[in-house]
């Protein structure tokens, strides 16, 4: 994919409904956030996890600025846990 092709896409993806599945802590009861970008709430475009790594060739949604910040924060969360956990297992190897 070229540079212009991946602007293009994203464009057309900043216009489409929130996509958001839940990520954000939100059940959204359609499946989907749904909300619609306008020109006062900007969409963002980001992968479906987006508190990952970025990776240019992941899959990208549309996000609303509500999902987006709590999908990032729930997933920087999940991973401090998981860590700790990783570490607490580990030393428990050791005795
Ligand atoms: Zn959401
Ligand atoms: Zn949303």
């Amino acid at each position: 994919m070229t540079r212009s092709e991946r602007d293009r896409r994203i464009q057309s993806l900043l216009r489409q409904p929130c996509g958001c599945t839940g990520q954000c802590g939100n059940r959204h009861a359609r499946g989907t956030c749904g909300h619609r970008p306008s020109h006062l709430k900007r969409h963002c475009a980001a992968p479906p996890d987006p508190s990952a790594p970025f990776d240019p060739e992941s899959e990208l949604l549309s996000w609303c600025s509500v999902c987006y910040n709590a999908a990032v924060r729930r997933g920087h969360e999940a991973r401090e846990q998981q860590a700790e956990q990783d570490l607490l297992d580990m030393q428990e190897e050791l005795f």
